[in-house]
């Protein structure tokens, strides 16, 4: 099961279809697709406004066709933006979602544009020279980078979904994809992990899921997956439920890094692998 996809709607490499006929070649019984849904302002890699309508209902019709093989949900990954809170839950279409996994993918301005009064969106996970010009805009420093990323998180965290849909924490420290090359992290870092971790327990009753994200490790090259580790085996010492999803972009990227990250949490943790595999990783 994965309840983290992205099809050619928006970023991915793959067809609903493609996806679904994998997962039935997988065995799977269960598969969600969480396009990126559109934000106030131009974004490349979210679906577009205007195939609103058209992914909603693909997504329904193989719901429908495909129902006696596998269950298919109709999700979305969904930005938090600090000011503006969840924008794009203003469409009813977003809004009828099976079930949201809520991203920090930009921080705010400090102040409002003198010009036209509105706080600019820094993209903190694209390119390098995106993630700097948002640090330029924290006059360099790092923690101030990290204290407005982690007042985003409060924010995503505490934030109510309508409905109580299903809620899912979407990659938690995604900023350190870029923030890691910064030699100032590794004194930030303890520090950085210990709020997110204060977070994640002063919301627990405001959300159900956190992923383990393996596209750190099998896309992005790092040691490894979101989040850290160290922070992994923090949240599970706290009964904080998790789940693996790969953030896929391609039908093969259905499984991709799954075991490598298994393997990662048994061998710098103390956590049962077994345990987590059967919390996280639904009979399939
Ligand atoms: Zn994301
Ligand atoms: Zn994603």
């Amino acid at each position: 099961m994965n309840l983290h996809t992205h099809t050619t709607f928006c970023d991915g490499k793959s067809s609903p279809l493609e996806y679904v006929n994998k997962a039935i070649a997988l065995n799977w019984k269960f598969l969600g697709f969480s396009a990126h849904a559109p934000l106030p302002f131009p974004c490349e890699w979210c679906l577009p406004v205007e195939k609103v309508s058209n992914y909603c209902k693909t997504i329904k019709d193989l719901q429908v066709a495909f129902k006696p093989q596998i269950q298919i949900h109709h999700g979305l990954e969904i930005d938090y933006l600090a000011h503006l809170g969840y924008p794009c839950l203003t469409n009813p279409e977003l809004n009828a979602a099976d079930y949201f996994i809520c991203s920090i993918h930009y921080l705010p301005s400090k102040e409002k544009s003198t010009t036209n009064g509105e706080y600019r969106y820094y993209e903190i996970d694209g390119t390098y020279a995106q993630f700097m010009l948002a640090l330029k805009e924290y006059n360099y420093s790092l923690k101030k980078l990290l204290s407005a990323f982690l007042q985003s998180t409060a924010g995503l965290m505490s934030s109510p979904l309508p409905n109580n849909k299903p809620k899912i924490i979407g990659h938690i420290d995604k900023i350190v994809l870029h923030a890691i090359e910064l030699p100032e992290f590794e004194e930030l870092k303890d520090w950085f992990y210990q709020k997110l971790l204060q977070l994640s327990i002063s919301n627990r009753e405001n959300f159900d899921f956190i992923e383990i994200n393996t596209r750190a490790l099998y896309h992005k090259g790092l040691n490894n997956p979101y989040p850290h580790v160290q922070l992994i085996e923090s949240l599970q010492a706290n009964q904080i439920p998790l789940m693996f999803n790969t953030d896929a972009h391609h039908r093969n990227e259905l499984e991709a890094g799954v075991q490598d990250c298994i393997q990662l949490i048994a061998s710098y943790t103390a956590i049962n692998t077994s345990q987590i595999q059967k919390a996280c990783l639904p009979t399939n």
